[in-house]
């Protein structure tokens, strides 16, 4: 099981890694401007937004008067400085009724990060009932370099790939090796055939071999999550002190956001600047 280095496509995938492959590829031609490859398997896509700048604007109204907005075309200066004193003073909740869905396929190590973003929801590839994506995280040479000094060097990062090789190797020998004791058992009667449905053997040792992936090791999930706590999101995340990789995927999200959302965006980024200078 060998596995190309750094951006090229790795050649030693299973059939259902290369199934997620294809289907990153599809997506990215189909929803170029909203759907992005990161790093060497990385993953993201804007699969759907719900409400807009004039549903928070409405919102707000409700307290005040009947006058309602159709879209963003409808905005006049009077609607633009109310989103912007809605935001800056953390009236909060009009901005919670514009939500987001996102796909994101990335290496366990970044998802554990996003994961302490617990205002929103999470829906995650199961390693109980799949056999791990059978591909991991590869710095490239900018990410092993700070100040243009190399801190992981490429025999390094050589043996890296040669360790995270070898645990997913692990995992599907040993794997196979289950299924065929398995399949064997059922052949001689010691265990009962299942048919169909969720067989436990199988589960249960695919629930053990999964403690042997490595955190590089990538996923796949769907994040849904209201633009009041996105906002957090970019503001902690997009900062310089937010670690390289989990950057990489915020900067992507939110040029994709900005894209869709120009006013929300542009008001966004005013008030995390002036939150920035207090
Ligand atoms: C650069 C960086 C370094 C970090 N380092 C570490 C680290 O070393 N160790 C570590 O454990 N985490 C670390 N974190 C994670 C960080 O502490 C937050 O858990 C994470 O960024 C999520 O932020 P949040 O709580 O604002 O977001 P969310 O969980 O989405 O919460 C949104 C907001 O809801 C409110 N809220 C949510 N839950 C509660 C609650 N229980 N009580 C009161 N208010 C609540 C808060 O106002 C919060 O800002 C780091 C984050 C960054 C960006």
């Amino acid at each position: 099981m060998a596995q190309k280095s750094n951006q090229e496509e790795p050649d030693f995938q299973t059939d259902a890694t290369k199934q997620i492959q294809d289907e990153i590829n599809t997506r990215c031609e189909l929803n170029p401007d909203f759907a992005k490859r990161i790093g060497n398997f990385g993953f993201i896509e804007l699969e759907d937004s719900w409400g807009d700048e004039a549903t928070i604007i409405n919102t707000a109204r409700i307290s005040t008067t009947n006058h309602r907005l159709e879209n963003l075309a409808d905005f006049g200066d009077k609607d633009r400085n109310l989103l912007y004193h809605l935001l800056s003073h953390n009236h909060g909740t009009p901005f919670e009724t514009v939500h987001f869905r996102w796909r994101i396929i990335a290496p366990i190590f970044v998802l554990r990060q996003w994961m302490r973003h617990r205002i929103c929801s999470f829906n995650e590839f199961s390693q109980r009932y799949r056999m791990p994506i059978t591909a991991f995280f590869i710095p490239d040479a900018e990410a092993r370099t700070v100040d243009g000094f190399k801190v992981i060097t490429d025999e390094q990062s050589q043996r890296y790939e040669k360790l995270m090789n070898s645990l997913h190797e692990f995992y599907q020998t040993e794997y196979a090796e289950v299924c065929q004791r398995l399949d064997a058992a059922e052949a001689s009667g010691e265990i009962k055939k299942i048919a169909g449905g969720r067989n436990p053997y199988r589960a249960r040792a695919r629930e053990l071999l999964r403690n042997a992936m490595p955190v590089s090791t990538y996923s796949d999930l769907y994040w849904t999550i209201n633009f009041r706590s996105l906002m957090n999101f970019f503001a902690l995340r997009r900062k310089s002190d937010a670690q390289n990789e989990i950057r990489q995927f915020a900067d992507c999200a939110y040029k994709m956001f900005e894209l869709r959302f120009p006013l929300l965006a542009e008001t966004m980024n005013r008030v995390i600047e002036e939150r920035s200078q207090k």
